[in-house]
């Protein structure tokens, strides 16, 4: 029996009743290359898979048995249920041919760098933990916010600092926490009933679920209106009058979250004479710009930070358009002691000589949870791998397809592009005109409505490529979000034929 342990490596795991060894080095090599083996010749054939994954609500359960199995099972086995069982449940975010929500752009550097801080598996909560790992963090920030040209206030060398957080979600409520108690701790605690959180109608959900959990009133949260006219982003005209009818209900002015490149139509708030109304009335800025911040290391971008000098936070997802696989959101702020204020605990068993001294930076204190993911790694692959030049380039290669659907789209009078593209993600729909019949019992623009998602479900339905919608202003519209890191212009004239299909056949079977 002993002797077959020694043939055949593989029956090792498999065998029953042996003791296992999670972790023998030659065996990792062994199932380790498998996997990279098997996602190698994923991406070889992600684009046959049809782009959303076509299966029913609970296909799974079908397909799995009732409970674990008691005997360990080989790698190989389980690989071929993952093809099987998985593969066909998975909506592949690593197609060329997805444009749905926004990008999540893996790359080797991402996913290499994600191995690494994996495999040594450190738990970085404090800087003792593991010192490389709150060291890299805070070098990469810096390297980083230098990118963006963020105001030195934001850098580490500058008095400020950044962090790694799992999502932007969390940035958010970070930094509203840490506004809260700011103003609390001058008006009094008694006073939290009284503090506003202002967005837009076009702000993401993560501030209002930030405002939820951290205690704000819900009738004190404000999504100010915008319209066409401003293209959707806040204007400080709007921003300053709700402040002012609020102050004259004995409210206090607490928060703002700005976004650049907001994620129904990727609108931008205009940061500079926003920070100028936020600043007169002690308003904490938190500037989100989950998806737009990676395309703002390109200098003919950089124009939409101005004004970002006078803001208290900022965050974006490199996770989303960044080559970075998720999760990575990089959030800085100009007064980290605000963030530990309101996050720090130091309970006795993670005492130690370090952090008596406050000579480290211990980033449990700058987040919500303890345990931490030594997310640096992968960024610092990403950035080391790639270099900024390239990831300029692979930005601008993006936002130019982007461009090139939209010529597409204006060459096809029956369509019409929505709102202006600003970055590398197009909004546009089959325009009301183009919908005749006089026997209408809606009007123009809720037939409009209609037939674009009705469109839009049999594109998607058929697999050949993936968008979603975003209503706004009233109007429905499909998103054409570029940024997977297969896509290549081939595709994007490929997925212009697939709308231009679907939308000759929707448009003679309703004529
Ligand atoms: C995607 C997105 C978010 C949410 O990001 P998570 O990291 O998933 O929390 C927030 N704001 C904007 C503008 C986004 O596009």
């Amino acid at each position: 029996m002993g002797s077959l342990h020694n043939q055949k490596p593989e029956i090792k795991t498999g065998f029953p009743g042996a003791i296992i060894k999670p972790l023998d080095p030659e065996e990792f090599r062994r199932q380790g290359h498998l996997v990279i083996d098997f996602l190698a010749d994923y991406y070889n054939n992600v684009d046959k898979y049809p782009v959303r994954s076509q299966v029913e609500p609970g296909y799974l359960k079908k397909r799995l048995p009732e409970s674990a199995p008691h005997d360990a099972e080989p790698i190989e086995e389980i690989l071929r249920d993952v093809q099987n069982d998985i593969v066909p449940g998975i909506t592949h975010w690593q197609s060329p041919n997805y444009f749905a929500y926004f990008p999540s752009s893996g790359s080797i550097a991402g996913f290499l760098g994600e191995m690494l801080s994996t495999g040594f598996n450190v738990v970085g909560f404090n800087w003792m933990s593991s010192p490389a790992a709150t060291e890299l963090e805070s070098i990469v920030m810096d390297w980083l916010g230098k990118m963006l040209e963020l105001p030195s206030e934001f850098l580490f060398s500058g008095g400020g600092g950044g962090v790694l957080q799992g999502t932007t979600c969390e940035a958010i409520l970070c930094t509203v926490v840490a506004a809260r108690d700011r103003v609390l701790r001058r008006i009094g605690r008694e006073n939290i009933n009284k503090l506003v959180v202002y967005g837009s109608d076009q702000t993401h959900s993560a501030l209002q679920k930030a405002a939820q959990i951290a205690g704000i009133n819900p009738g004190n949260f404000r999504a100010v209106e915008t319209s066409k006219s401003s293209e959707f982003g806040l204007t400080a005209e709007a921003f300053r009058a709700q402040i002012e009818s609020d102050l004259k209900l004995g409210l206090v002015p607490l928060f703002l979250c700005a976004t650049i490149g907001t994620t129904s139509s990727t609108a931008v708030d205009p940061l500079a004479p926003l920070c100028a109304v936020a600043k007169e009335f002690n308003v904490w800025v938190h500037v989100d710009a989950a998806y737009a911040g990676s395309a703002c290391i390109l200098p003919e971008y950089r124009h939409y930070l101005d004004g970002v000098e006078n803001a208290d936070s900022f965050s974006f997802n490199a996770h989303k358009w960044f080559l970075t696989t998720l999760d990575c959101c990089c959030l800085w702020v100009k007064d980290p002691s605000a963030l530990v204020k309101a996050l720090s605990t130091y309970p006795e068993y993670l005492r130690n000589r370090a952090s008596d001294a406050k000579s480290v930076i211990d980033y449990k204190d700058w987040q919500i949870t303890l345990s931490r993911r030594f997310r640096s790694m992968k960024l610092w692959l990403v950035l080391r791998s790639y270099g900024v030049a390239n990831l300029r380039k692979f930005l601008r290669s993006h936002v130019k397809m982007a461009k090139n659907f939209e010529g597409l789209i204006g060459m096809d009078k029956r369509f019409e592009v929505v709102v202006p593209r600003n970055f590398a993600t197009v909004c546009f729909r089959i325009s009301p005109i183009e919908i005749g019949g006089n026997r209408q019992i809606v009007s123009k623009e809720e037939a409009a409505n209609n037939l674009n998602a009705k469109l839009l479900e049999t594109i998607n339905e058929s697999g050949k490529i993936y968008m979603t919608h975003a209503v706004i202003g009233g109007v429905y519209v499909m998103r054409f979000a570029v940024g997977a890191s297969l896509t290549e212009n081939r595709h994007v004239i490929l997925a212009w034929k697939v709308v231009q299909e679907h939308a000759n056949a929707l448009l003679n079977s309703s004529s």
